[in-house]
């Protein structure tokens, strides 16, 4: 017999997505799909490290999405998009799949990390979600770091805005400019303790009003994890994801009906959303460690790596 006990190592994983839309082939140049390509490397190379250190999910998904929020190419922190009065308001959730807790902030401005705030009103708060003013005075209290205006700043974005008044619409980030398509952020982990969560963080749709929030910062529509069962992340048309209470539906597809990650996920974006009308996709992980990347859109920025030695970044079908 073996001296020493076999410990069998668990796989890990950690998956991210930069979001879904019209992305075609034809309308990017190389340089661009490799700035994209570049980014969602370092996003997951952020949290992939410290899953291998033996850290939490919830912090490798933290890193992962502060890594997007910081890079303009995204629709979230920094690259966040115009509202309709030229302001930036952010979403964004965290939602830890081992304790089911979770933290979630709403049409919050001058945030640079809103997924820090979103884990400091988890960890700091006996409440769930923050909105607007009262969520920047609490990032105040909990020294979160807060930027000026022009910090949110881009030309492309501002264009985006121009564009979208003059036709009257409120758009998905990526429908945009056939040439410059960005999106929310998000990422899900299973640690090497088989512990799960979600993290996504937005600045929602171009031209939006009246204080409109996405399904990003609702816990079950655009974000969830249950160690039982699965963590998830979307991104897409936010009012489709939240009347088909996306992520959670994939969680019960699982818990009550036996089905796989995969089986689940694929039912509830390529069925349950396309039926509604609902573009976009997600991004999921089991407590197994086995990852899946759905969408119905012509693409998704995403990626993902496991202990198992996969890894890739893609944008395409
Ligand atoms: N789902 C986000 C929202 O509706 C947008 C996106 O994924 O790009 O706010």
């Amino acid at each position: 017999m073996n001296k020493y006990p076999v410990t069998r190592m668990r796989k890990y994983s950690l998956a991210i997505h930069g979001g879904a839309g019209t992305i075609r082939k034809a309308a990017m140049t190389p340089a661009m799909e490799k700035e994209y390509l570049q980014a969602l490397s370092a996003a997951l190379a952020e949290g992939y490290q410290l899953l291998e250190k033996g850290m939490t999910a919830r912090e490798a998904v933290i890193a992962a999405v502060k890594s997007m929020e910081d890079c303009i190419l995204f629709n979230a922190g920094r690259g966040s998009v115009f509202t309709h009065e030229g302001r930036h308001e952010m979403d964004a959730a965290i939602m830890d799949g081992k304790s089911l807790r979770a933290g979630a902030i709403a049409g919050v401005q001058f945030i640079k990390n809103p997924i820090e705030l979103a884990q400091a009103v988890m960890d700091h708060s006996e409440h769930v979600m923050l909105s607007g003013e009262g969520a920047l005075q609490f990032a105040r209290m909990h020294n979160i770091s807060i930027e000026e205006d022009a910090y949110f700043y881009y030309d492309v974005r501002y264009k985006q805005l121009l564009s979208a008044q003059s036709s009257g619409d409120i758009i998905l980030d990526h429908h945009i400019a056939e040439d410059k398509k960005f999106g929310t952020v998000g990422a899900v982990a299973c640690d090497r303790n088989g512990n799960l969560a979600a993290a996504t963080s937005t600045g929602g749709m171009t031209n939006k009003r009246f204080n409109r929030i996405g399904d990003s910062p609702l816990i079950g529509s655009g974000t969830y994890a249950n160690n039982k069962t699965c963590a998830i992340s979307c991104t897409g048309h936010g009012e489709r994801f939240i009347e088909a209470v996306a992520a959670y539906d994939v969680s019960c597809l699982m818990e009550y009906k036996g089905l796989s990650l995969d089986e689940a996920m694929k039912f509830v974006v390529q069925e349950k959303l396309v039926a509604m009308n609902g573009e976009g996709g997600m991004i999921g992980v089991d407590p197994a460690g086995n990852c899946s990347m759905q969408f119905n859109s012509e693409g998704m920025y995403r990626g993902m790596k496991d202990s198992e030695g996969n890894a890739e970044t893609l944008i395409y079908q």
